[in-house]
């Protein structure tokens, strides 16, 4: 039986407005029925309200945990202009409801404060308010529900014309939706953190990007978290490099089918890597000759490639490793200052090795590998939830076929392994960014530059300084005993950039230090020394994550020994940056994928 009178339910935890709207409802001539501490509220201020008791006709129960849960309330909210519903209805001799005032306990501030029992939190859980919310959003055609009291005031307006437009219903029932949703994210994030944190499907961390970014914490919405934390306590910026960087060289592997490494710092690589054996001076440049087994292991390879990169930038990285870590590999890992790893696994003795590193504080973490993140990735900045198509795109020999000039141009292996190496390290390097590789290894990487010609300068003044590294005076050097690691890289970086200190720079303190490292202050490199050794470097491999907009970039790439390039097209000025790369006979690629990083 349905009754001419429109009904409203009211039911609200929050009873801000509530006296201003329940009179609105009851001069436009609605039934009140309300839930008890609401309907109490409203007869005391003289209304005329019923419990919701009337139509239900069995009492609040269970200390409030039954108030409005009933079918005499949810069929009447939920109930269609259907002959058939008022059928269903008049069985019953139910009234239909047309008007949902809910709004639901305080949950979150509840468990915010500090130490909340699971009891206290159990019973702030509202059963019957989302029930009321999610039939009466769901019934929008016909019913009205408001959970918020800042929309009493338009509601009443609307209602004092004639009736609620359908426009108004369908947005007060998609806020009902968000309110149940965020409600229930509360709710979870209690009970993740309560009975799966530890690191299984929640991770508390320290802090943030910064010590005063508090809470921090990583977890993912079901399942478990794809990583374990076999030693340390990783920070907010180690999960970003760790994450990225596992990315990486998962990727690198997948591509190339050899062992990968990589290097990151501020979630950027300074150095990526597939596992090729080393020279005899590629081992000294990269500080490795005396480790044992190397040349057995080409996972140890690999990151020693990818620390002697650019050993200035690796100092205190995250380390990504594709492999199961062996001996060699964390041989080399224990004696740099690193952050932290990431590795599918680890041999017994590498693990023993690792975690007595830094005191026994170095992170470990052991990742899934059959782990595949979602299809779309989220993140919210300055409060605005931004979502996007996670960056899945293979970049494998495929993404090097189309060579524009010299026509017909075949690259060799090596070529294809190199842009390989260097595009899937700019997938995941900030931009702009531009990557110089060559065997099989990073050798200059221009990361987060806003100007593309500065992204091509910085890499590679970077190659050049790995290339310098090398020359044979740098293993001439008589270092002082006991010269640490970090301080020998230091003096050779500015030996190799050509920024010895002046002996009267600074009060000479500057040059004291440089000189205190050597036995014998070596000889700087003379201008022709410098132009002879620029010159054997040849076979360079060049990516860039988006189109070269002027051809100083390829100018740029040349000098530094460039014989590939690899980059989309889609500048005004392709044609151009296609023409100067044919002069300096390089090969020019159009890699088609652009591979913004942010
Ligand atoms: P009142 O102050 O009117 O007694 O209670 C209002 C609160 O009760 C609202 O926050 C509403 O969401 C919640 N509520 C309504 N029905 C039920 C129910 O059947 N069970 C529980 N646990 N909460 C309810």
């Amino acid at each position: 039986m349905s009754s001419p009178q429109k009904t409203a339910i009211l039911s609200v935890y929050d009873k801000t407005g509530l006296l201003d709207l329940a009179k609105g409802l009851a001069q436009n001539g609605v039934r009140l029925l309300a839930s008890g501490g609401t309907a109490k509220l409203i007869r005391e201020a003289g209304m005329d309200v019923q419990d919701v008791s009337a139509i239900t006709h069995a009492p609040e129960m269970l200390a409030g945990r039954v108030k409005t849960l009933h079918p005499a309330v949810h069929a009447g909210i939920l109930a269609r202009n259907l002959a058939s519903d008022e059928k269903d209805l008049a069985e019953q001799n139910i009234d239909k409801v047309d008007y949902v005032v809910c709004n639901l306990y305080p949950f979150k501030d509840t468990v915010a404060k500090i130490n909340v029992t699971i009891a206290e939190a159990v019973e702030e859980i509202d059963i019957g308010g989302v029930t009321l919310l999610r039939a009466a959003a769901k019934n929008h055609a016909r019913v009205t529900i408001l959970s918020d009291p800042n929309d009493y005031a338009g509601f009443l307006d609307e209602l004092n014309k004639g009736e609620v437009s359908e426009e108004s219903r369908k947005l007060y029932a998609l806020k009902a939706f968000e309110h149940t949703a965020d409600y229930d994210a509360a709710i979870s994030e209690f009970f993740r953190k309560k009975y799966a944190g530890d690191g299984v499907q929640q991770l508390t961390l320290r802090y943030g990007a910064n010590p005063h970014q508090k809470p921090a914490q990583a977890y993912v919405k079901s399942g478990v978290l794809p990583f374990k934390v076999l030693g340390g306590s990783p920070g907010y910026i180690n999960l970003l490099d760790a994450l990225n960087s596992w990315a990486l060289v998962k990727e690198l592997k997948e591509a190339l089918g050899l062992p990968a490494a990589a290097s990151f710092k501020h979630v950027s690589p300074a150095g990526a890597a597939v596992g090729i054996p080393l020279s005899d001076v590629e081992k000294k440049l990269c500080f490795v000759e005396d480790i044992e087994g190397i040349d057995q292991s080409p996972l140890a390879q690999a990151y020693a490639r990818a620390r002697g990169a650019d050993r200035m930038s690796s100092f205190g990285d995250w380390i990504s490793l594709s492999d199961k870590v062996d001996l060699p590999t964390a041989k080399i890992i224990s004696r740099e200052v690193s952050d932290g790893v990431i590795a599918p696994g680890y041999d017994a003795d590498a693990l023993e090795i690792l975690k007595k590193k830094k005191g026994g504080r170095y992170t470990v973490l052991q990742m899934d590998p059959a782990y595949e993140p979602a299809s779309t990735e989220t993140r919210q900045v300055y409060g605005i939830t931004l979502s996007q198509g996670r960056n899945d795109v293979k970049i494998d020999a495929k993404a090097f076929s189309r060579v524009i000039t010299p026509a017909n141009h075949e690259l060799p292996k090596q070529a294809l392994i190199d842009l390989t190496v260097a595009t899937i390290a700019l997938k995941y390097t900030q931009s702009n960014s531009v990557c110089y590789a060559k065997n099989g290894q990073v050798i200059g990487l221009g990361a987060g530059q806003q100007s593309r010609i500065h992204c091509t300068r910085l890499a590679g003044d970077k190659a050049d300084n790995w290339w310098f590294r090398q020359h044979p005076k740098i293993f001439e050097f008589k270092w002082k005993k006991g010269t640490k690691r970090p301080d020998k890289s230091n003096a050779i970086d500015l030996y190799v950039s050509g920024q010895v200190p002046e002996k009267d720079q600074n009060g000479g303190m500057e040059r004291e230090l440089y000189e205190s490292v050597f036995e014998e202050v070596p000889q700087e490199l003379t201008p022709e020394e410098r132009k002879e050794w620029r010159s054997k470097l040849t076979d360079v491999a060049v990516s860039s994550d988006a189109f070269f907009p002027f051809v100083d970039n390829v100018f740029r790439a040349a000098s530094s020994g460039a014989k590939y390039i690899a980059a989309p097209g889609g500048s005004v000025n392709d044609k151009a940056v296609h023409e100067a790369a044919e002069k300096c006979g390089i090969v020019f690629v159009e890699q088609e994928t652009r591979l913004f990083h942010h």
